[in-house]
Parts: C-alpha cells; sequence; structure tokens
C-alpha cells in the first residue's frame, strides 16, 4: 500500500468526468487500498480517485460515518449511483482537494445508493446526516463536480485566491 497525492483545487484533472469501471481486478483492488491508506493520513472522511488522480468511478468512505469503528473495513463505492433522494439538511462540507476550506451546502436529508462492492455484488445503501453528505459530494467528484460550484461567485473567487496562495507557498 502507499499513500498518493492528492489533486488540489484548481488543478484541472478534477473536473474529468471519471470512467466506469469494466472489471474488479487487481489494479483496481490495489487502487481502493491505497485510497484508503491516503484518506486515513490525510484525516477525510471520503475520497474519490480522481483526487488521487485515477479517473475511474470508485470513492470511498470512513466506516465512522455509517456509525462504524475506524476498525471497520472502508465503505467502499464502484459505479455509484444515487437512486433515491429526499427532504433536505444544511451543513458545512469540507474536501480534501480544498485544504481548510469548509462551506455550507444544502444537501438531501436521506439517499440511497446503488454501487458494485470489491466483491463484485451490486448493492443499494440507504444513509442519512453525514453518510449522505458523503454519498453526494463523492458521486458529484465522479462527474467533475466540486464544492466550489455549491457557493456564490465572490465565495467562489476568495477560495481560488486562498488555494492559489497556499500553492505558491509550497
Ligand atoms: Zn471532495
Amino acid at each position: 500500500m502507499a499513500v498518493l497525492d492528492i489533486v488540489i483545487f484548481p488543478d484541472p484533472r478534477l473536473r474529468q468526468v471519471s470512467r466506469p469501471v469494466e472489471e474488479i481486478d487487481d489494479r483496481i483492488r490495489e487502487l481502493v487500498a491505497d485510497m484508503q491508506e491516503t484518506m486515513y493520513v490525510n484525516e477525510g472522511a471520503g475520497l474519490a480517485a480522481i483526487q488521487v488522480g485515477a479517473p475511474v468511478r470508485v470513492f470511498i468512505a470512513d466506516p465512522v460515518l455509517a456509525g462504524g469503528g475506524r476498525e471497520d473495513p472502508t465503505l467502499v463505492y464502484i459505479n455509484p449511483k444515487i437512486v433515491r433522494q429526499e427532504g433536505e439538511q444544511d451543513g458545512d462540507e469540507g474536501c480534501l482537494s480544498f485544504p481548510g476550506v469548509f462551506v455550507p451546502v444544502g444537501r438531501p436529508a436521506k439517499v440511497t445508493i446503488s454501487a458494485t462492492g470489491l466483491d463484485g455484488e451490486v448493492f443499494e445503501q440507504e444513509a442519512d446526516g453525514i453518510l449522505a453528505r458523503a454519498f453526494c459530494h463523492e458521486t458529484e467528484h465522479l462527474d467533475g463536480e466540486l464544492l466550489i460550484d455549491k457557493v456564490g461567485r465572490l465565495k467562489a473567487q476568495s477560495i481560488k485566491r486562498k488555494l492559489k496562495r497556499a500553492a505558491t507557498k509550497g
């Protein structure tokens, strides 16, 4: 396993639309293991493959979001699709590709996701609260949609300035 570099906004790779996974092979299993290590080292709650530069429709989430413990297996979603959503929730959202940025984002209160697991089985999972929020955020990454698209123009400019400054500081 390896800790991978996180792709930071405004890197254009984050705008790519990721392609579906055709087969769950060793490359996908290795990618997921590396993503897992990368997410924990960076103290993230979720991570999409494109955030480590792999344009495939895979994301992972911390089992803590589902009421589990860190020792539980990482939640893995391959070719995910949100199939139902209802209600609304407010809350602040962050992203490992936007270090230090937290912005309020409205999301559905409850969502159902359909995805394939590492075992190749298709499953559905219902979530509310922070896990529902993570499902929305991470599936959007796979279509090149980002946190910054959820805020107004002025806020977006200030986020861009902040991340540019951080990048030039090295
Ligand atoms: Zn993100």
